[in-house]
């Protein structure tokens, strides 16, 4: 995929502070925000204008907590408990997957994102090699945690794997980033946690790990050690890395003291609607945690539309503080577009030099209009058809409303990748939630 010169003419910026700057334009050269000029200004030589008059411009979303290819078990596992969730569904079914399966789903997943206006995204799942085919073969950027189960029969070889994988990948490309993945403390026993986190260390990686998702995980974490998830994370080192906290809900007071200036929680709000997992202490530090928003994967959130979990997250503290006033709009705009600063990617403002991953809003639509602020419209009415582009790296690759990607041909592999999972059935998990 080509990147042009472009030029966005007269636009309105919404920045990441939430600020509404009328009539700029963007000149985007080489995938990088090259100038932000006044309207009027000299148009420099550019292969495309688009005017955007009507049009409001904000950075990319980014979906800090992802299972992109659990896109293709979206509806499977409807009205059971977390426990039956995991156990009777979606661990058995995972089993049997296939990269190829991974693939499939990781590009059907990428294209909803896109859709949405998503530029960047957190994954977290195994079959890394098909993951990354999918994220180059569709142009979004990607942060890669190959998932790592401390109690798999072959942990020390899956170690060993995922560190060839990122030492690969770590320079591949400007559109990827790798870090280790530790699925959580419940499924990697200390011993094994902690040769995880150092091996993060010897390679100077990230982590990307669950932590205390449910009340039970913390429930039952005491009973087995007398600690909660947060403190095993904290004895294993892995305080000492960057490390992208997959929920962690159920933050107990006493963990507040591990979290450091590098630690950040994606919250995924629909999940927790979703699986009844109740709202923890994490909603009520909104002001002190470092979070901003993921989709989880699709088979609970059914969908992966950061928006929408912004949103969720806003009326859900509202609703259980009693409070209207509180998780007030511009705070929840901010969280998601700190996303951003979770990720090693030069992206989330619309300044020179900032790579040029953007959203191109159309709000003049029956959900949306009139607008009387735009911020409040994206967040509390947007759907995807607001998104009228989306880019990554200076190329569009959502473009006056329409995917760039063969839409029709990629449904028609999710169906032969959905028949053949249910073909193949369930098969026997190897971890237990
Ligand atoms: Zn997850």
């Amino acid at each position: 995929m080509k990147q042009k010169r472009i030029f966005l003419k007269n636009a309105t910026l919404l920045t990441e502070k939430g600020d509404i700057l009328r009539h700029k334009n963007i000149f985007i050269k080489e995938g990088k925000i090259c100038s932000v000029t006044d309207e009027g200004a000299q148009i420099p030589e550019c292969d495309q204008i688009l005017d955007c008059t009507d049009y409001y411009v904000s950075p990319g979303l980014v979906n800090l907590h992802c299972h992109c290819a659990m896109n293709i078990f979206k509806g499977i596992a409807e009205d059971v408990s977390a426990d039956a969730w995991f156990n009777e569904n979606i661990f058995p079914y995972e089993s049997r997957l296939t990269s190829d399966d991974v693939y499939v789903g990781t590009k059907l997943g990428v294209a909803e994102m896109l859709n949405a206006g998503v530029t960047a995204f957190a994954d977290h799942y195994f079959e890394e090699e098909a993951v990354l085919q999918a994220v180059l073969d569709m142009g979004i950027r990607a942060d890669i945690a190959p998932t790592i189960f401390g109690t798999a029969p072959d942990f020390a070889g899956r170690l060993d794997a995922v560190s060839d994988f990122c030492e690969r990948n770590r320079n591949r490309s400007d559109l990827v980033a790798v870090r280790f993945g530790p699925h959580a403390p419940y499924t990697c026993p200390p011993d094994t946690l902690r040769e995880i986190v150092k091996r993060a260390e010897e390679m100077d990686l990230n982590l990307h790990m669950h932590i205390s998702e449910t009340r039970e995980q913390v429930a039952a974490s005491r009973e087995l050690y007398g600690k909660t998830p947060f403190t095993m994370a904290y004895e294993s080192g892995a305080f000492e890395r960057q490390l992208l906290v997959a929920h962690g809900l159920w933050v107990e007071e006493e963990d507040m003291a591990y979290l450091a200036e590098q630690t950040w929680f994606a919250m995924c709000a629909k999940t927790y609607e979703k699986l009844a997992m109740g709202t923890g202490l994490a909603f009520r530090k909104h002001k002190e945690l470092k979070f901003s928003f993921g989709t989880d994967g699709a088979a609970s959130s059914n969908t992966l539309n950061i928006c929408e979990q912004a949103r969720h997250y806003a009326l859900l503290g509202k609703f259980e503080s009693w409070d209207p006033c509180t998780y007030e709009t511009i705070e929840i705009w901010k969280a998601m577009m700190r996303g951003h600063e979770a990720l090693s990617f030069h992206t989330g403002r619309i300044e020179p030099g900032y790579a040029a991953d953007l959203v191109i809003w159309d709000l003049k639509k029956p959900n949306t209009w009139p607008v009387y602020h735009p911020i409040t419209s994206i967040l509390y009415s947007s759907e995807p058809s607001n998104v009228a582009y989306t880019m990554v790296n200076g190329i569009f690759l959502k473009e006056d409303g329409r995917l760039r990607v063969d839409e029709s041909a990629l449904l028609d592999e999710g169906a032969k990748v959905q028949k053949a999972l249910l073909e193949r059935g369930k098969g026997n998990a190897q971890v237990f939630y």
